[in-house]
Parts: C-alpha cells; sequence; structure tokens
C-alpha cells in the first residue's frame, strides 16, 4: 500500500568487497529508506567513489518520492486522487506518462486474468479496511458490499493516448497498490541504468529488480520465503541475472476479526478477500511491475486456474500451497531454470 513517504535517510554499508589490487575495487553499497509505508533497498556495485554515492541516493528519492506524490491513494493531493475525486470523471482527465504507462499495463493485466487484477477494487478495497479509510472491525454488511461490487470493474475504465489521459464511464476509485510498487523498482532500475551503474538489486517491500552480476561474478541470489506468520523462514532461493522477481501472498498483511483472517487481496467476482490454499504466488518477469501485478491476479485466481494459464503463456510462477499437515511447492516449467540447487 502506499502512504506518504518519509523523509529518506541514507544509509551506506559496505557489503562485500572483490577485484584485485591492480584495479579500482568494486564493492556492494547498500542504500536503504522508507517508501511507500515500506521499505526500499538497493544495492549498486559501485567502485570506490562516495561522490557518485551521494547523487544516486538523492536521484533515487527523487525518483520515488514523484512516484508516491503521482500514485498514492493516501494523498490527497496526488493524480491517482486527483482522479478519484474528480468531479466528472466522463470527462478525459489529463494524466503524465509514468500514469499512464501504471494504467496501461494494469488494463492489460486485468484483461489477461480475466478480471482478477482490476484496480478499480479500491472501494471494496475500503470496505474491507485495506485502504486510507477507517479499519472496519466487522465484516462489511452485505448490501453495501454488493452496492460497491456493482459499481466497480476495470472495463469502465477507458485510456486515450496523445495526449495521455483516462475517463471512466460510471464513477470509479482507483489504487494502484498492487501495481506501483513494481513500476517504482523498474523507475529506479531504469535511471540507475541510463547513469552507468552496470550491476544493481533493486527492492521494494518485496518486490525486486536485479541487473548484472555481484563483484565475484556471481548472479544475484534471491530468497523466497516460507508463509509463516512470525518468523522469516527461506522456502527456496533463485538465482537472477537481468529479471524481476514479486510475491503476492497472505501472510503478512491482514486483520483478524471473530478468529478469521481476512487477506488484503479482494476477489473482484465476489468482493470478498480471497480465502483459498494458496499462501504466497512468487512470480519472474521481464519488469518489476508485470511480476508484480501478476503476481496479485495469480494468487485471486487460486492454483488452478493460475497455473493453467501459466503453464500455457509459459510464466515462471512458484506456488506455496497450504496442504492438511504442511506446506505444498509447485512450480511451472519456466520457473524451474531459476532454482539454484
Ligand atoms: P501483495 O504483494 O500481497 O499482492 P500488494 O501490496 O502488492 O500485496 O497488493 C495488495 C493491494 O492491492 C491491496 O492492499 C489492495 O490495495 C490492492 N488489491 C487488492 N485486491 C486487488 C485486486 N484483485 N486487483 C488489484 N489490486 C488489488
Ligand atoms: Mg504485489
Amino acid at each position: 500500500m502506499i502512504r506518504p513517504a518519509l523523509v529518506v535517510t541514507v544509509l551506506v554499508i559496505v557489503t562485500a568487497l572483490a577485484g584485485c589490487s591492480f584495479e579500482p575495487e568494486e564493492k556492494i553499497w547498500e542504500i536503504s529508506g522508507p517508501v511507500f509505508g515500506t521499505q526500499y533497498h538497493i544495492d549498486v556495485v559501485l567502485t570506490d567513489d562516495p561522490d557518485q554515492l551521494e547523487t544516486l541516493s538523492s536521484g533515487i528519492s527523487d525518483i520515488l518520492d514523484s512516484i508516491d506524490a503521482s500514485m498514492s491513494t493516501w494523498r490527497p493531493d496526488s493524480e491517482l486522487s486527483r482522479f478519484n475525486n474528480a468531479d466528472d470523471q466522463s470527462q478525459w482527465f489529463p494524466v503524465s506518462e509514468p500514469f499512464y504507462e501504471v494504467l496501461a499495463a494494469a488494463q492489460e493485466i486485468s484483461e489477461f486474468s480475466q478480471g482478477a487484477f482490476d484496480i478499480t477494487v479500491g472501494p471494496v478495497v475500503n470496505l474491507w479496511g485495506f485502504g486510507p479509510e477507517a479499519r472496519p472491525n466487522q465484516v462489511p454488511e452485505p448490501s453495501l458490499l454488493e452496492n460497491r461490487l456493482q459499481s466497480i470493474g476495470y472495463e469502465k475504465l477507458e485510456l486515450r493516448s496523445d495526449p495521455d489521459s483516462v475517463r471512466a464511464l460510471s464513477r470509479q476509485y482507483l489504487d494502484l497498490s498492487a501495481i506501483a510498487k513494481g513500476y517504482a523498482v523498474d523507475a529506479v532500475a531504469a535511471y540507475l541504468s541510463e547513469i552507468g551503474v552496470e550491476a544493481y538489486l533493486v527492492e521494494i517491500g518485496g518486490e525486486v529488480r536485479v541487473h548484472g552480476r555481484k563483484p565475484n561474478g556471481e548472479a544475484w541470489r534471491l530468497a523466497i520465503e516460507s508463509p509463516v506468520d512470525q518468523k522469516r523462514q527461506i522456502s527456496r532461493v533463485v538465482a537472477l541475472e537481468s529479471r524481476a522477481m514479486a510475491t503476492s501472498g497472505d501472510y503478512r498483511n491482514y486483520y483478524e476479526s471473530a478468529g478469521k483472517r481476512y487477506s488484503h487481496t479482494i476477489n473482484p467476482e465476489t468482493g470478498r478477500p480471497i480465502e483459498h490454499n494458496l499462501a504466497s504466488v512468487t512470480v519472474i518477469a521481464d519488469t518489476t511491475m508485470r511480476a508484480d501485478a501478476l503476481a496479485t491476479a495469480f494468487n485471486v485466481m487460486g492454483y488452478e486456474r493460475a497455473n493453467a494459464l501459466a503453464v500455457r503463456e509459459n510464466i515462471a510462477v512458484y506456488f506455496i500451497i497450504r496442504g492438511e499437515q504442511e506446506f505444498e511447492v509447485h512450480y511451472t516449467p519456466a520457473f524451474s531454470s531459476y532454482l539454484t540447487k
């Protein structure tokens, strides 16, 4: 979820050393801070040059600030909130290029997933207490839920390029929380590549993108967590080079009411938090935005439907399923090449 960014603190530590004494040493430098109500962690491989690091840190926080200022539901002055509160949404509403890019990608994933992913689900998210509206302490009233469900739907949104704009056929309230983090990771990655950083890892709230290799020549290694509530436990490790990975799971962000667990991922068909035995879905893709949105889409679809679609489309997906006794793991053929021994 996207909340106002706090003042960004930059923590710089040297985490690894490599290279021989005749060349400038390459090191991994870590830059991190709070963003969108979560944290970002960035590893950049650089030779020893602290000046460049300062430029990088401020460049990164400028990018993240501008995405937050555009796509946050928590900020009343964001581009997103201005559209959500527009007097007449049936009029074309001009949007920035990044905002348009995210809307277009969201719509594509909605079609691809037959509506499992849907950014118009915002009013229902809020009703269950996961948005900027106050968190209710009970399950929503059925008629209110039905009412909100009737009015939503990605097909009620229209996009137009040149000039980039959006409009809605009926009143909508958009929520970009399931795609904007991924977009932000890609934007930071593009910036790093542009200024000549050849190897990096960018992570925001569990959505990751890597490029190049570590100073010791190894691929970046990323852990897929086991979906246990309290402690951090690794299910598998993947090795990636120039790829993105995102996970959607019900084990970190949920609330309990009368002993029942409610996920923050909503099935737009029923208007209810997803309730199946899929504990987490991890997707590897070319862009983090796509991986992020697909992970949520597959999570909504449930294992059977999601697996069939992912296999058919050759998408790399790793499913963790709550079995009777323990977790079961399934992955698509496209995923296997990323698994380390
Ligand atoms: P996860 O990584 O667990 O999927 P995200 O933060 O990426 O978590 O996305 C979850 C958020 O997306 C929810 O808090 C809600 O704001 C929004 N959301 C919930 N259900 C859907 C859906 N079906 N389609 C698109 N966005 C959704
Ligand atoms: Mg996500």
